[in-house]
């Protein structure tokens, strides 16, 4: 009898498959990194087709691995990198150019354009985005506009379009003998494409970008218990599993946080940041420069929204110090290195490498040290980056609460940059709120194995995965509030020196 339930995690700088069992417990896992190319200054890319090479060959070392075969496996989940941009053949099932991923800031003219021409409303109240070279309509006109022969093949439905996810299920369930064209609509909440309130693609949207409908994919429930369809036998489970969940990485995080409750938010540190905050059934329009996406929608039931404050560089920064400066040599030093000093004597760090993200949205900001002195040493500087990483998500809670009314009392936290004691403690004092990490740390995938679970029954009700949650390690506050409120000053000081810095157009 199938006792687990498989998780895809298809990321940003790699590819996961993760096997869970009925108490949220992990199984067996393999993971694989892919090439990032990088073709010039802010252009970022992906190979689609290496990336399906890596998924076959995770999900076969995950199976082989733990002695497993797809009839172990009760369903399969997929969660990814999102807002990252493949188009395809549907004949040949070739890509007619590399995935522009997510960080890619080719489409700033495109992004410029659109509040040019007074489109930023309507794309903010439909889509709930600003529009951004982030999000992924821009990156499909683009490639519209730039690769020849691809619009034609467009407006005849043999080119299509597909986050991540689309591309992965398309390829699981036979790619040109027959895959399925489907997203759900976490991902397609990314494209400034959908209408938030119906959840299907908006025609008005469509025609600012140019973007043919017969090119998009039909979105489906983010769980579902209506399969999307099942894996090949000839493909790398070996025989036919349920796909029943499709989940954007960071809302997939949410579910894995056991964030089913208006007013329940967490925040994943990696490259970047992202804090969601359940919002429920109700669409809080954001006044502060967050975004509004759809956190899940789960079978028949009405979609469940979040809030949403996304900060580009975090964890990213802690790479700039180790790849860039050379002061550490490795992430987790960075804590050693700030330790050595009891604050960051008068330093503040803006990594705002590419612009500001959230709640800024600033693409005309550039990266800052400043209050340097002749005392201040490298410890400052690891120290005023770890600082950055808290500041900028007090940034993000402050407009959350301004947005919603919602006061946290306690932030869950999940991600690579949550190994960092200081980091940790550091974000605790800077909030005045303490910060809590769960034990399975790998959110993401217990997220949409939790959704895949869910549609098949394997799990009955979100209350049975509440119960699956345990603390690991607590952080509590230790700042005194004129501590805190004068860190803080500091802090707006800061980010107010990177702005105006370079010319867009
Ligand atoms: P992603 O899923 O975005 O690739 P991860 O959750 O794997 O990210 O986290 C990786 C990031 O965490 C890297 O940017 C790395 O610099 C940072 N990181 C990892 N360990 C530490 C640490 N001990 N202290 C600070 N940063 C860390």
């Amino acid at each position: 009898m199938a006792e687990f339930v498989g998780a895809l995690d298809q990321g940003t700088t790699s590819t996961r498959f993760m096997v869970f069992d009925h108490g949220g417990g992990e199984v067996a896992r393999h993971q694989l990194e892919h090439e990032q190319i990088l073709p010039r200054a802010g252009w970022v890319e992906h190979n689609p087709t290496e990336i399906w090479e890596r998924t076959r060959a995770v999900i076969q070392t995950t199976l082989n691995k733990a002695h497993l075969s797809h009839g172990d496996l009760v369903a399969l989940g997929v969660t990814n990198q999102r807002e990252t941009t493949v188009v395809w053949n549907r004949r040949t099932g070739r890509p007619y150019h590399n995935a522009i991923v997510w960080q890619d800031t080719r489409t700033d003219r495109i992004a410029a354009a659109l509040e040019r021409d007074g489109r930023g409303a309507t794309i903010r109240h439909r889509a709930g985005l600003p529009p951004a070279t982030y999000f992924a309509g821009g990156k499909v006109q683009w490639i519209l506009d730039n690769v020849e022969g691809v619009r034609q093949a467009a407006e005849t439905g043999e080119a299509i379009f597909g986050t991540i996810d689309t591309w992965v299920l398309w390829n699981l369930t036979g790619g040109t003998g027959g895959g399925v064209h489907v997203t759900d609509p976490t991902n397609a909440s990314r494209t400034m494409l959908m209408d938030l309130e119906t959840l299907d693609w908006d025609e008005e949207l469509l025609s600012f970008f140019t973007i043919p409908r017969a090119m998009l994919p039909t979105i489906k429930p983010s769980s579902a218990p209506e399969p999307y369809g099942v894996t090949r036998k000839d493909g790398p489970l070996g025989g036919e599993v349920a796909l029943t969940a499709a989940l954007g990485d960071q809302q997939a995080a949410t579910v894995g946080q056991v964030c089913f409750a208006p007013g329940e938010a967490k925040n994943t540190y990696g490259t970047g940041n992202f804090l969601l905050l359940n919002t429920g059934e109700e669409l809080v329009r954001s006044d502060s420069g967050l975004l509004t996406t759809v956190c899940y929608q789960f079978g028949r039931e009405r979609p469940v929204y979040a809030l949403e404050g996304s900060i580009a560089v975090t964890g990213s920064a802690v790479q700039w110090l180790r790849d860039q400066l050379g002061i550490i040599s490795g992430a987790a030093q960075s804590e050693d290195l700030a330790r050595q000093v009891t604050d960051n004597g008068g330093v503040y760090f803006v990594p705002a490498f590419s612009g500001l993200f959230a709640p800024y949205w600033r693409s005309d900001a550039r990266g800052a040290i400043v209050g340097l002195s002749r005392y201040n040493t490298n410890a400052h500087l690891a120290r005023a980056t770890l600082e950055a990483i808290c500041y900028q998500t007090r940034d993000v809670v402050e407009a959350m609460a301004r947005d919603s009314g919602v006061h946290l009392d306690v932030l869950k936290v999940d991600g690579g940059v949550t190994a960092n004691q200081l980091c940790m403690q550091l974000q605790a004092d800077i909030l005045g709120v303490p910060v809590s990490r769960p034990v399975v740390a790998e959110t993401t995938a217990l997220g949409a194995a939790y959704a895949a679970g869910l549609a098949t029954g394997f799990w009955s009700t979100t209350d049975e995965l509440r119960t699956n949650w345990n603390q690991d390690k607590r952080w509590q506050p230790t700042w005194t509030h004129t501590q805190r409120q004068h860190g803080y000053t500091g802090w707006k000081k800061a980010v107010g020196r990177t702005l105006d810095w370079v010319d867009v157009d």
